[in-house]
C-alpha cells in the first residue's frame, strides 16, 4: 500500500508539523484514519466543518448546486452568493458582503475597506490600524502585519506598513495609539483563537466601542474563528452588545469549503467600488450553498445546546486534576494543563479523541450537533490524559 504519509513529507511544502495521523472518512463528530481506527473529532478541522463531518443535509444542498452549476465567476449574477448575502445582512445588521475563500482575505477586504472609509473621509495619512498582541489574522503579507505576535513576522519583512499594537485588556495602550497616530481602525478578536483561547474583557471591549465612536475610527471585527456559532450565538459580538463596522468571517461558514466573508456595515458599505477589490472564485456557488444550509441551521436552538454543552465541558474540566484552568466561549475551549499539552493530544489519539493545540494549551471546537454521549466519551477521555497520578 501507498505511503501517504512518506508521499506527503516528500511533495508537500514543508510548512505543517502534522499529527502522525491519516484521516480517511468520518460521519458527525466520529472520524476514521487508514487503519479503521475511530476517533472523536474535537477539532473540526480547525472550527471548520460545523456540523461534523459528510453531514447528510450540507451534503444534500451542496450536492445539488454542485449539478447545477459550478462556478460563474463574478462577471454575472448568480443566485447562491446574492441570497448567502442577504442572510448574512439579515442576521447581522450588516448591509452589504464581499465574498473571499480564506479568512486572510476576508481580513485584507476588511483592511481595503476600512484604508479606503479613512483615506476619503480623513485623508490619505490616516491609514494606521491598531490590532492586538497576541492577535492572529491570517499568512498573507499584511495579514501577518496585522498579527501581533513577533514569531511570524520573522523572515518575512518588511511587512505591509501602518500597524500598531495595543495590549488585549489594557484601554491605555489603546488610547496612546491613538494619541501617537492617524488611526483607521481598531481590529481584534473577540476571543484570541491562536493566541490561546483568550476572551476580551466586557469593558475593554466597552471601551473600544467608546474610543472609536469618539474619533471615528472603525472596529473591525475578525470572527474567522469565533464566527458561526462557534462561540454560542451566531457571531461573537453578540455576546458582547455592540455592532461592529466591519464583521470578517470564514472557517465555520462553509461547513467544510473553502468560503470567507467581510460583512461591510452602515459607514462603509458603500466603499468599495467597482474595480477597488474582487475574487476570482469569491462568492463561489457551491462553497455559498454550503454556507446557506449552514447559517439556515444556526437557530437559537441550536446556539443553546451549544451554550449548554459548554457548560458542561467547562464543569467537568474546571479543578480536575492536572488542569490548571479552562478559558473561552460557547465550543472554542482552551485548557491550561499541568503536563505537556502535545502529550496530552498523542495521549488523547492513543484512546480515539482528536483535539489540538492553541499556543501551550490543549484546544476544543467541537462540531455544534456533537450529541451529548460522544462528547462525554471525550471529556472522560481528556480528563484521564490530563490528569496527574500520585
Ligand atoms: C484562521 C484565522 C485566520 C486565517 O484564516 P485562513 O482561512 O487560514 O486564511 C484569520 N483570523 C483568525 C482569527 C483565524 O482564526
Amino acid at each position: 500500500m501507498m505511503n501517504i504519509q512518506n508521499i506527503d513529507r516528500e511533495y508537500i511544502a514543508n510548512t505543517y508539523a502534522r499529527f502522525p495521523l491519516t484521516i480517511v472518512s468520518g460521519k458527525g463528530s466520529l472520524v476514521y484514519d487508514e487503519n479503521g481506527k475511530e476517533y472523536i473529532d474535537l477539532g473540526t478541522g480547525i472550527a471548520v466543518n460545523t456540523f461534523g463531518i459528510a453531514d447528510e443535509e450540507w451534503i444534500k444542498a451542496v450536492t445539488k448546486q454542485l449539478y447545477q452549476c459550478q462556478h460563474t465567476s463574478n462577471l454575472y449574477y448568480s443566485e447562491p452568493c446574492a441570497l448567502l448575502a442577504k442572510t448574512l445582512c439579515e442576521r447581522t445588521g450588516m448591509k452589504k458582503v464581499f465574498f473571499s475563500n480564506s479568512g486572510a482575505e476576508a481580513n485584507e477586504a476588511a483592511i481595503k475597506a476600512a484604508r479606503k472609509y479613512a483615506s476619503e473621509k480623513k485623508g490619505k495619512d490616516t491609514y494606521t490600524i491598531i490590532t492586538l498582541n497576541n492577535s492572529f489574522h491570517g499568512r498573507t503579507i499584511t495579514t501577518l502585519a496585522a498579527t501581533g505576535q513577533e514569531v511570524f513576522h520573522t523572515d518575512f519583512t518588511p511587512l505591509t506598513e501602518g500597524f500598531v499594537y495595543a495590549e488585549a485588556n489594557n484601554i491605555a495602550s489603546v488610547k496612546k495609539l491613538i494619541a501617537e497616530n492617524k488611526v483607521a481602525a481598531i481590529m481584534f478578536e473577540l476571543v484570541q483563537g491562536e493566541g490561546g483561547v483568550c476572551p476580551l474583557e466586557k469593558d475593554f471591549v466597552d471601551g473600544l466601542v467608546a474610543l472609536a465612536k469618539e474619533n471615528d475610527i472603525l472596529l473591525i471585527d475578525d470572527e474567522v474563528q469565533t464566527g458561526n456559532g462557534r462561540t454560542g450565538a451566531l457571531y461573537a459580538y453578540m455576546n458582547y452588545g455592540f455592532m461592529p463596522d466591519i464583521v470578517s468571517t470564514a472557517k465555520g461558514l462553509g461547513g467544510g469549503l473553502p468560503i470567507g466573508a467581510c460583512l461591510l456595515g452602515e459607514k462603509v458599505k458603500d466603499v468599495l467600488t467597482p474595480g477597488s477589490h474582487g475574487s476570482t472564485f469569491g462568492g463561489n456557488p457551491i462553497a455559498c450553498a454550503g454556507a446557506q444550509n449552514v447559517l439556515s441551521r444556526l437557530d437559537e436552538a441550536l446556539l443553546a445546546q451549544v451554550r449548554e454543552k459548554s457548560t458542561y465541558i467547562f464543569n467537568e474540566l474546571n479543578g480536575a486534576s492536572g488542569v490548571k484552568s479552562v478559558s473561552g466561549m460557547g465550543f472554542m475551549i482552551g485548557i491550561e494543563t499541568e503536563k505537556d499539552a502535545s502529550e496530552i493530544l498523542s495521549v488523547c489519539r492513543e484512546n480515539g479523541v482528536l483535539a489540538i493545540k492553541a499556543k501551550q494549551k490543549v484546544r476544543l471546537l467541537p462540531a455544534l450537533n456533537i450529541p451529548m454521549d460522544i462528547l462525554e466519551r471525550a471529556i472522560a477521555v481528556i480528563k484521564a490524559a490530563c490528569a496527574i497520578s500520585d
